[in-house]
């Protein structure tokens, strides 16, 4: 068997994996960098900019039919969609990317090799090719194998009529009616794409309302336009099995809770969407062996330097649990492997944005209103609607709001949640303040150029200091001395 030394073997090329293997290459350390599978991991390939690419063409295509109010006019039936043009557009964006990479991390000196790997301790790796095994000693090991969907029983992928996220973005049709198990981001981004690009959707989800976790205010936005796109949507409801019709298939659901299922409800449909969550990829990299600490869910258990359980090796990205997200896997990705080269690292981020492609948008960053008061804050909040918005109404984009919480006493920001256009870019201005440790005066007296979307930031901050101009406000008293 082949054998060779390296400083760092990853185990993993998505946005944790390659994004370690640059900086530590940047560092000085020999690095191998092993992908069993596609360069770029979910994200580059079946998830982040797959979906995005496609949910910005089912945005364009809504849109042009829903411009009357500005004066423009097209007839629906001139506006024709060809899906197969679609998906090689889409398979293009990701082709460049994932070329990208593979530049990135052979110009910083890192080299990447295709197999897959397997710790047989915390420093050998053996990784089986296509046509050989290699053993490698390395000095420590990266784990960012990243996560998969999780399986609804009853409904096995085939990626011919049932679909996880990768066969949803796939489909090289519009599926006339999809059903999506799972109101959660994946399930509600595909969702309302597919249904702007004609489709009739449906969503079940189980709990009491879409996107859970986040905050109703902002979510009850969105649960509104996806009611008028046309989706149908069951809450606090369960996918149970489904039945094979001369016409497609039918999906039974459940009320939640409810026993024996007495009322269960049918939808007909031609494809089904699973999008309940992901597991992490745990399975066959030798972590038990090792005696690799995880959590109930197969997590693994991490430090703030991203420092498993056994010395030497590290773990970064989805395969740590929440928040599943690439910049957080990137970020991880950074302190490991500068905490490798004996630099002072350690992910200690005040807050991760998260960011989700619904119409509206969200963008989410630090303590939403509830869970503020629940951590014993007295708050102070400030909203800015983008319908008073100049810049919002000149793009007829005036769906939405800003949100600010702050603490009461000391004005010190600790949420800012947006629901509206842009909301995924403008996110970045809120997590900076909260890096920042900015105050509500910070954001209301920093000048915002005019017009634009991000002055509804500083409105919303003015608006909680109960100082906007163009919001009607109580009048302060003046003390006279
Ligand atoms: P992954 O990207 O999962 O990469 C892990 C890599 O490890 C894979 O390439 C895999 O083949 C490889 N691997 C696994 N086991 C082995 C082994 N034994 N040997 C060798 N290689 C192995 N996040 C966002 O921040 N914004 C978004 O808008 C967003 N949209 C999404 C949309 C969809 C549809 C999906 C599914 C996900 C989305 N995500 C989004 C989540 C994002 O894709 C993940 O958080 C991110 O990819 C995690 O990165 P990672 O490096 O931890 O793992």
């Amino acid at each position: 068997m082949k054998s060779i030394k390296t400083d760092v073997v990853v185990i993993g090329s998505g946005p944790g994996g390659y994004v370690a293997a640059i900086r530590a290459a940047q560092l000085g350390k020999s690095v191998i960098c092993v992908e069993k599978d596609s360069v770029g991991g979910v994200c580059l390939n079946v998830g982040c900019i797959p979906s995005k690419a496609m949910i910005s063409a089912a945005k364009y295509y809504y849109k042009m039919s829903h411009l009357q109010d500005m004066g423009i006019s097209v007839n629906q039936k001139d506006i024709k969609l060809d899906t197969e043009t679609l998906q090689e557009w889409k398979g293009g964006i990701v082709k460049k990317l994932t070329g990208g990479v593979q530049t990135l991390i052979k110009a910083s000196g890192g080299q990447l090799l295709y197999g897959t790997a397997r710790m047989l301790s915390a420093n050998i790796v053996e990784v089986s090719t296509e046509s050989e095994k290699i053993q490698i000693e390395a000095g420590s090991v990266i784990v960012a194998t990243g996560s998969r969907p999780m399986e609804v029983p009853g409904f096995t992928v085939d990626q011919k009529r049932i679909h996880d996220s990768t066969g949803a973005l796939a489909l090289k049709k519009v599926p006339a009616r999809l059903v999506v198990i799972g109101g959660g981001y994946i399930g509600l981004e595909l969702g309302m794409m597919w249904a702007k690009l004609g489709s009739q959707v449906t969503i079940v989800e189980f709990t009491e309302q879409l996107l859970p976790g986040n905050d109703p205010e902002l979510v009850s936005v969105v649960h509104r336009k996806a009611v008028s796109l046309g989706m149908t949507i069951h809450l606090e409801h369960k996918a149970i099995r489904y039945e094979e019709t001369k016409q497609g298939l039918r999906v039974l659901i459940a009320k939640r809770g409810e026993k024996d299922h007495q009322n269960e409800l049918s939808i007909d449909c031609d494809h089904v969407l699973c999008a309940v969550g992901r597991r992490p990829n745990v399975e066959n990299i030798g972590l038990g062996e090792m005696g690799v600490k995880q959590d109930a869910k197969g997590f693994i258990l991490v430090n703030s330097k991203q420092q498993t359980s056994v010395p030497g090796v590290y773990a970064i990205g989805d395969v740590c649990g929440q928040p599943m997200l690439a910049h957080k896997a990137s970020k991880e990705a950074e302190v490991a492997a500068e905490v490798i080269s004996g630099h002072l690292a350690e992910m200690d981020a005040v807050a991760i944005p998260a960011v989700i492609f619904t119409d509206p948008e969200i963008g989410s960053v630090g303590l939403t209103e509830i869970q503020a008061k629940d951590k014993g804050y007295e708050v102070l909040v400030g909203k800015y609607s983008f319908s008073v918005l100049g810049r919002s109404m000149a793009s007829l984009e005036t769906e939405g709001f800003v949100k600010i919480v702050a603490d009461k006493n000391t004005k010190q920001v600790l949420g800012i949640h947006i629901v509206g256009p842009s909301a995924t870019d403008l996110i970045s201005e809120g997590t900076l303040a909260l890096e920042m440790g900015a105050l509500l005066p910070d954001l209301a007296m920093t000048v915002h150029p005019h017009p634009t979307l991000g002055e509804a930031i500083m409105e919303a901050a003015k608006v909680a200091l109960g100082e906007s101009p163009h919001v009607v406000m109580p009048r302060k008293k003046i003390e006279s001395k």
